[in-house]
């Protein structure tokens, strides 16, 4: 039997262990420095989910670039208009700018076209979304996803940033809820 972990109520089993994690992210990283070679993107990693996928990104990356980190906010305002998308903690403008954004998840998606189109209404060169886990299952419209890193089935997982009930961001594998 797998060793489990229990946060708060619920019991979890290592699903991806952080050597394949940062494999992989290295990949993803060369893959950008291709993709924006003589570039100078800016980054824009969305807290708090992708603190740390981020900074591993990071380490890898070999282009002159910025990296920001941003927040966002939702909110339910009427009935009508439902939820709102705040971003916060974006300072710089975007411009003409090569935008690269960097997510933890994807799971339905709705955040991420959100995002996107407040992004786009200041007019990038370019944008392209860089994901270190996606659930395909679970995507409610079909969105550009230039990078994912993983796909996972759709179950709820947690660690290398991605919390439960705000607990468990710090574990260095990525852990699934135990069946
Ligand atoms: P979406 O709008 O794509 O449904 O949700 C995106 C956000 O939901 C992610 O940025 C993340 O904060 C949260 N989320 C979605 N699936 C999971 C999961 O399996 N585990 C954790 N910890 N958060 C998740
Ligand atoms: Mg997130
Ligand atoms: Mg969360």
């Amino acid at each position: 039997m797998k060793p489990t972990i229990q946060v708060h109520d619920k019991h979890f089993e290592v699903l991806i262990a952080q050597h394949i994690l940062e494999e992989r992210i290295a990949d993803i990283a060369q893959n950008l420095n291709e993709d924006f070679a003589g570039k100078k993107p800016i980054f824009l990693a969305i807290l708090n989910g992708s603190f740390m996928f981020a900074a591993q990104l990071m380490k890898s990356i070999t282009l002159d670039c910025q990296i920001t980190f941003l927040r966002v906010s939702s909110y339910q305002a009427t009935e009508s208009t439902g939820k709102v998308l705040q971003i916060l903690g974006l300072n710089e403008s975007l411009t003409g700018r090569d935008v690269i954004v960097v997510e933890d998840i994807i799971d339905t998606g709705l955040t991420m076209i959100e995002i996107k189109r407040q992004l786009l209404a200041q007019a990038p060169a370019s944008l392209s979304i860089v994901t270190l886990f996606q659930k395909p299952e679970a995507l409610k419209q079909p969105i550009d996803i230039q990078h994912v890193g993983f796909e996972l089935e759709n179950k709820f997982v947690l660690g290398y940033g991605l919390d439960y009930d705000e607990l468990g961001r710090n574990l260095a594998d990525l852990y699934v809820l135990c069946e």
